[in-house]
């Protein structure tokens, strides 16, 4: 497959385009993406002398389809997003226009290109549930999203929904995975965090009581999960997917078991968490969950946090 990525410099983007390469599902991957603040590099370094990869560094807002290497892709994967929770409630204005008016410039590229869209989006369109056992969200119940964050990428999905109504000719599909988590996540997220303050004895900040259920998955999976979606099109046009391994923890549950897990490594993993006052307020989600609709099997936790805790420990700049 010949594929055109966006956002591949981010934590999913670039897990995904070493999946797909590494995996030969994809000969050629060309990834846009413009390096904001919580970009890496590692993508582009490891496959700087490779005729597989190529990288274009531009902003999905005025990208244009002239600008973009004439192959005959098979699809695009659409990931470039502002995707910090905290920082949509600060300052939203990034968030529109990336998130919204960005993937209508990116839907309408696909349309002059005639390739697939896969809209990735996330589980927090939904909104949250209030009870750990209530239902899990299915791909077809109402978007009801409850930060700015989740509203722009739930506006945005309506975009492409509206796009399609106005073009005979735009095809797309919408992926909605549940909390990542895997190799090289950005420093400030809950996993990477808390790893290193449970190294360095640092105190960990817990929003509230640490009583928000996640769901985590691997990223890898997720990734997996896209290539699945991949291979399945065409289906009915704007079928929505769930990708989720249904693994659900509370925050606090989460830091006790990573501090467990750790004990391998370092004996003394004591977590110093302090609780801090929420700064999304209500707009905190209780607790997501959702349904899965991908036919495939998932890492367990233990597994995951395991290659992660390697990872860290094998680090040149941690002395295990
Ligand atoms: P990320 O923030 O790590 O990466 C986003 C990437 O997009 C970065 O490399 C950034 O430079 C790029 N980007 C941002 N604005 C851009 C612009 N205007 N033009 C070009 N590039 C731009 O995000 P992530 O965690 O990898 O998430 C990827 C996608 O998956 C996002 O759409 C996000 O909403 C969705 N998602 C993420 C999670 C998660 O747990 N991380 C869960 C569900 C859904």
């Amino acid at each position: 497959m010949k594929l055109l990525v966006t956002g591949g410099n981010g934590f999913i983007g670039s897990n995904f385009i070493e999946h797909v390469l590494e995996s030969r599902h994809a000969e050629v991957v060309v990834n846009i993406d413009k390096m904001t603040s919580v970009a890496s590099t590692w993508i582009d370094e490891k496959y700087k002398d490779s005729s597989s990869y190529d990288k274009l560094e531009t902003d999905i807002c005025t990208l244009k389809v002239t600008q973009i290497p004439s192959i005959d892709f098979d699809a695009c994967i659409h990931f470039a997003a502002e995707s910090h929770v905290d920082r949509s409630v600060e300052d939203a204005n990034p968030f529109i226009t990336t998130n919204i008016s960005g993937t209508l410039n990116i839907a309408k590229i696909c349309d002059t290109l005639k390739i697939p869209m896969i809209h990735i989006s996330t589980d927090e369109v939904y909104g949250h549930l209030e009870d750990i056992n209530e239902n899990p969200f299915d791909v077809d119940d109402a978007l009801e999203p409850r930060n700015p964050y989740a509203a722009s990428k739930a506006a945005a999905e309506l975009m492409l929904i509206a796009y399609a109504n106005v073009s005979d000719t735009f095809e797309y599909y919408i992926i909605r995975p549940s909390n990542n988590y895997g190799p090289r996540q950005d420093e400030t997220k809950f996993l990477p965090k808390l790893i290193r303050c449970l190294y360095t004895g640092e105190s960990f900040p817990m929003y509230g009581k640490g009583d928000f259920w996640r769901e985590w998955t691997w990223v890898t999976d997720t990734a997996d999960g896209i290539v699945q979606v991949l291979d399945a099109i065409p289906v009915e046009n704007g079928t929505k997917f769930n990708i989720t391994s249904g693994i659900t923890l509370t925050n606090f549950d989460m830091a006790m078991y990573v501090a467990e897990r750790m004990r391998r490594y370092k004996q003394d993993t004591t977590a110093n968490i302090s609780f801090i006052k929420d700064p999304r307020g209500r707009a905190h989600d209780k607790i997501y969950a959702i349904k899965n609709s991908i036919n495939k099997g998932f890492i367990d936790l233990e597994y995951g946090i395991e290659i992660l805790l390697d990872q860290f420990f094998n680090q040149d700049n941690v002395a295990g």
